[in-house]
């Protein structure tokens, strides 16, 4: 596993490229929506809370990004037909994918897997990996007319080893990695397209505070300090690299 923290992404790393990330209102994924714009790319916001999608796209456009596009999508609920007229869209849009990333997560409940609820765990496993996995598929044939095309699936530490109480988070990334191991290889000597995993790391989001509540925050990096991976990933400096995990963060000593 590698990590890329002292990456130095070019300025323009991203020009001319079209990358969408989900997630994009809030944490993380409001973090990499701002950066990849910060580095020239063409963004496409897509989350579940419009109001959050708005403000980050009113942020790219004060900074004088290029004009990002907000797709509102709520993975609950999401059916096949949703992410082909998604991909239609985006075709008569944009014509092709140059990233995506895969950001969107669902913590679910941090309990006895006894006490489990069956309903909540599949709410967990449709946000978390089933509605990507068919948004992927749909958006395949985007991501192969990109020259350069990169797929980044974000993971966890539990997703590499499983933790007591982590349910159906821990379970929907071990998924994660194993689907990513399945769709490079499938990949490999026939596309140009390459897909890896990233685990953030603890970072300074809701989902963390809901998961720590008794830490304080301020012993985490924030979002924007572990950017440099998901621009290595997201940029050229990666071409030809899939079917790897990555970390953006050293482990936490
Ligand atoms: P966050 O602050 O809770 O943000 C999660 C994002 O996912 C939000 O924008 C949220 O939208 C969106 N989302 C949740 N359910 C959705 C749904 N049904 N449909 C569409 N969008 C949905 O979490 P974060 O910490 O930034 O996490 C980002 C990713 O990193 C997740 O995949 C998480 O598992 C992973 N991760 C985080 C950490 C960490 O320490 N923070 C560590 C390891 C892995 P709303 O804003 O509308 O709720």
């Amino acid at each position: 596993m590698s990590c890329k923290i002292d990456y130095q992404p070019a300025s323009n790393l991203l020009e001319n490229r079209v990358v969408l990330v989900t997630g994009a209102g809030d944490g993380i994924g409001r973090a990499a929506a701002l950066t990849y714009a910060r580095h020239g790319a063409t963004v496409i916001l897509l989350g579940r809370t419009i109001a959050k999608l708005e403000r980050v796209y009113d942020e790219i456009e004060a900074e004088g990004g290029p004009q990002p596009a907000i797709f509102p999508l709520n993975f609950e609920g999401a059916t096949l037909k949703d992410f082909h007229d998604m991909a239609e869209t985006l075709d008569k849009e944009f014509g092709r994918l140059d990233g995506l990333l895969h950001n969107a997560g669902l913590l679910g409940r941090i309990t006895p897997f006894e006490q489990y609820n069956p309903a909540l765990w599949e709410q967990v496993m449709q946000v978390n990996i089933n509605g990507p996995i068919w948004m992927t598929q749909a958006l395949l044939p985007l991501l192969q007319q990109s020259a350069d095309a990169s797929v980044v699936f974000t993971s966890s530490s539990v997703g590499r080893k499983g933790r007591a109480y982590w349910g159906a988070y821990s379970v929907s990334k071990f998924a994660t990695e194993g689907f990513v191991e399945v769709l490079a290889d499938e990949l490999e000597n026939q596309s140009t397209v390459r897909v890896n995993t990233l685990n953030p790391g603890a970072t300074r989001t809701q989902m963390r505070r809901t998961a720590y509540p008794g830490e304080d925050p301020l012993t985490l990096r924030t979002p924007e300090e572990i950017m440099p991976t998901y621009l290595w990933l997201m940029g050229p400096d990666s071409t030809g690299v899939s079917g790897q995990k990555f970390d953006a963060q050293p482990p936490r000593g």
